[in-house]
C-alpha cells in the first residue's frame, strides 16, 4: 500500500516499457513488507519505471535529488551517460565503463554496477578453480564488458573476446589499460575476429553469448553453428546472456553437444538482488526476485 511515507526506487532507460525490473522488485519488496507488518517502521517501498530521453538526464537527476529517490537502476540509454553526473563510482564500475545502479550519498549520487555480480553468481556457485578455464566471450559490446570484468575477478586463465568490427575490438582491448583490471587483463585478454572461432572453440571450457542473436525477433538463429559447437571440449559451460527465450537456440544446440548450458535469467535476477541490498542496507528475497521474473516470461 503507497502511503505518505512510501520512499520511492526505480529505473530510468529509454524505453523502459518492456523492462522486467519493476516486477522483480516490488515482488521483493512486497514479501519484505509482510515479514515487517509488525515492525514499528515496516519497510515501505515502491520501484518505478522513468522513461528519460537522453536529452532530458541531467534534468531527470535533478529531479530525483528533488523527491528524495532513494536508489535507481541506469539501463539502455544512460548506462555509462550518467557518469558525469555522479559523485561517486565504484572500481568496478570504472573499469566496466558503464553504471547500472545508482545509490544516494552525502555528496551526491554514487553510481556502480551489480551486473559483473549479476554474471559471476551462477559460475561461483559451481565452485570451480577457474585459473585453467579457457573463455571466448562473443560480442564486444556493453554486456561484454561486464563478462570480462566478471573473467577476470574469477581468475580466468585466458579471455578471448570474438567481435566483428575491427577497429571496435582494438578499441575494446585498449579501453582497459586505465583500468583497475589492467594488469590482471594484460596478459590474459585477447581479442579475436569472427573467422578465428574454429580455432579457439576446441580449448574453449567457458562460452559466452553477449550478442543480441537468438533473441526476439532472431528467436531460432544463434550466434555459432552446431558443427561448430561440436568442437568444444567435454565439459564446456555455454553461458547465453540472453533470457528469454528459454532456452535459446545457442543453448539449445550447446546442450545436445553435451555442454552444461545457463541462460541470463539469474544473472538478471542476481543484478537487481544485489541492487537492492545496497539501496536497503538487508537481505533480500532472492527467490522471490526469480520467481516473479519467471512468472512474467512465461506470461
Ligand atoms: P550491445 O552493447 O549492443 O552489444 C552487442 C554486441 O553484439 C556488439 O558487440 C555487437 O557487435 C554484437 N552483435 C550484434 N549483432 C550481432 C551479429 N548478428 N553477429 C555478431 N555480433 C553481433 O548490447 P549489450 O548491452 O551488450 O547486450 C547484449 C545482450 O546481452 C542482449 O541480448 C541483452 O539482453 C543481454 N544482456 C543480458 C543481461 C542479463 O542480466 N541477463 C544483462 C545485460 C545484457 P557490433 O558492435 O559490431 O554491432
Amino acid at each position: 500500500m503507497i502511503t505518505g511515507s512510501t520512499q520511492i526506487l526505480g529505473v530510468m532507460g529509454c524505453p523502459i516499457e518492456h523492462s522486467l525490473s519493476p516486477v522483480m522488485h516490488n515482488a521483493a519488496i512486497e514479501v519484505m513488507r509482510s515479514v515487517d507488518a509488525d515492525a514499528l517502521s515496516p519497510l515501505n517501498y515502491v520501484y518505478l519505471p522513468f522513461s528519460v530521453k537522453p536529452e532530458r538526464l541531467a534534468a531527470a537527476i535533478a529531479g530525483f535529488s528533488a523527491i528524495g529517490v532513494q536508489g535507481f537502476n541506469v539501463t539502455i540509454p544512460h548506462k555509462q551517460a550518467i557518469i558525469p553526473f555522479l559523485s561517486e563510482v565504484s572500481a568496478i564500475a570504472q573499469a566496466v565503463g558503464a553504471v547500472n545502479t545508482v545509490y544516494p550519498t552525502a555528496t551526491g549520487w554514487g553510481g556502480t554496477n551489480t551486473d559483473v555480480i549479476g554474471f559471476l553468481a551462477p559460475l561461483r556457485a559451481m565452485g570451480h578453480d577457474w585459473s585453467q578455464t579457457q573463455a571466448v566471450i562473443l560480442g564486444n559490446g556493453g554486456a561484454a564488458r561486464a563478462v570480462v570484468a566478471g573473467c577476470a575477478e574469477l581468475g580466468v586463465g585466458q579471455i578471448q573476446v570474438v567481435g566483428r568490427n575491427p577497429e571496435a575490438r582494438q578499441a575494446f582491448l585498449q579501453s582497459w589499460a586505465a583500468s583497475a583490471l589492467a594488469e590482471r587483463l594484460d596478459s590474459t585478454l585477447s581479442v579475436h575476429g569472427w573467422e578465428e572461432l574454429p580455432l579457439l572453440l576446441p580449448t574453449a571450457t567457458l562460452l559466452v553469448n553477449t550478442t543480441p542473436v537468438g533473441m526476439h525477433p532472431q528467436v531460432g538463429a544463434s550466434p555459432v553453428s552446431l558443427d561448430l559447437l561440436q568442437q568444444l571440449p567435454t565439459g564446456a559451460i555455454a553461458y547465453d546472456l540472453i533470457y528469454t527465450p528459454r532456452p535459446t537456440q545457442f543453448l539449445r544446440d550447446a546442450a545436445s553437444v553435451g555442454a552444461i548450458a545457463l541462460d541470463g535469467l539469474e544473472m538478471l535476477v542476481q543484478q537487481g538482488a544485489a541492487a537492492l541490498e545496497l539501496w536497503l542496507k538487508r537481505p533480500v528475497p532472492i527467490a522471490v526476485m526469480r520467481q516473479a521474473l519467471e512468472d512474467a516470461l512465461s506470461r
